[in-house]
């Protein structure tokens, strides 16, 4: 569906060029939740723009490419690039953003905006059969049809974003990237809307990128995940061996830090924080929070590795 082949972007500064995303490589497949985890300020949002096409200045691609493979509305197979993925955007490439009211117009009604985006990417389509496929959408969705003629501010937030995922998903998109979908909700809305993805996505058969901070949501919903730090993949495998059995430091303390259910010990935090990205330290750029580090780590970068058939990982102690 889409390769990530070796992709290096960067944002130009008065100071130069600061890479946020660096040597990132691999594969999301057709039919798959995938996720994108690891801490703020990791570049998860500025990989998000790569894979999304959302290309402008001061962000650039400084190296590799995005390749989206996929079959269009009339069964023709298409191959595009970045700067060409944006063309397809809503007919083969959607985005749910993480603040639902920053996509919805606050001074059109939510029919609106419905009617909007079907004038324009479904052309020639009659007035009535507009609004019956719409009114149908809602029906599936189990959403009420009288939230048609709402404004954006009388819905509540959960409402809000669920408008935001059916607008998303209403042109069967072959891929949906779905930024942080549920954070400032609370967590039975959380639980709500990511059951809702997670049938969309199985009726659709589509891929689904969620890209969150959360590891809660991706045990939940994904089935293959990517670990970043720092801009770099540290990990990437099953969601159920990543949990199972994590391979890199980084990992083993995201998950070693989350809460568990009548366990009542005191979780163990990672200290510290990301590195800056204008001034990385050398070598493995975990090293400075890694209890593991051995001097090699501060010397040479780790190689992302394939250490089992379709499971990655980025460490020195790897096969030692
Ligand atoms: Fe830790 Fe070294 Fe592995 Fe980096 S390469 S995660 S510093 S052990």
């Amino acid at each position: 569906m889409m390769r990530i082949e070796n992709v290096t972007a960067q944002y130009q500064t008065i100071t130069g060029p600061v890479v946020s995303v660096k040597d990132v490589d691999f594969t999301i497949r057709d039919d798959e939740i995938f996720g994108i985890a690891g801490e703020s300020g990791c570049g998860k949002s500025t990989l998000l723009k790569v894979l999304y096409d959302v290309i402008q200045f001061p962000l650039e691609i400084a190296g590799g490419r995005v390749v989206l493979d996929y079959t269009d509305a009339t069964g023709a197979h298409r191959t595009l690039q970045s700067g060409e993925i944006k063309n397809v955007w809503w007919d083969a490439i959607s985005y749910i953003p993480q603040a639902a009211m920053s996509v919805l117009n606050p001074v059109y009604r939510i029919d609106e905006q419905f009617f909007e985006l079907f004038r324009r990417h479904r052309k020639g389509s009659g007035e009535k059969a507009m609004k019956d496929r719409v009114v149908q959408y809602l029906n599936e969705l189990d959403l009420p049809v009288d939230i048609l003629k709402s404004y954006p501010h009388q819905l509540s937030g959960g409402m809000r974003q669920r408008v935001v995922i059916a607008m998303a998903t209403f042109l069967q998109p072959n891929m949906i990237f779905a930024d942080e979908p549920t954070t400032a909700l609370d967590v039975v809305v959380q639980k709500s809307i990511l059951m809702m993805l997670m049938e969309l996505q199985s009726r659709m058969h589509n891929t689904l990128v969620i890209v969150s901070h959360d590891m809660g949501v991706h045990y939940q919903i994904t089935k293959r995940m990517g670990i970043m730090y720092s801009g770099s993949l540290m990990e990437l495998g099953t969601t159920d061996e990543i949990f199972s059995n994590p391979l890199h430091p980084y990992t083993k303390m995201l998950i070693g830090a989350l809460p568990k259910v009548g366990d009542k010990s005191t979780r163990e935090g990672i200290p510290g924080g990301p590195p800056s990205l204008r001034n990385p330290p050398p070598g493995c750029r975990f090293a400075p929070r890694c209890k593991q580090a051995r001097p090699e780590c501060s010397q040479s970068v780790p190689k992302f590795v394939e250490v089992a058939p379709g499971r990655f990982a980025a460490c020195h102690l790897l096969g030692k």
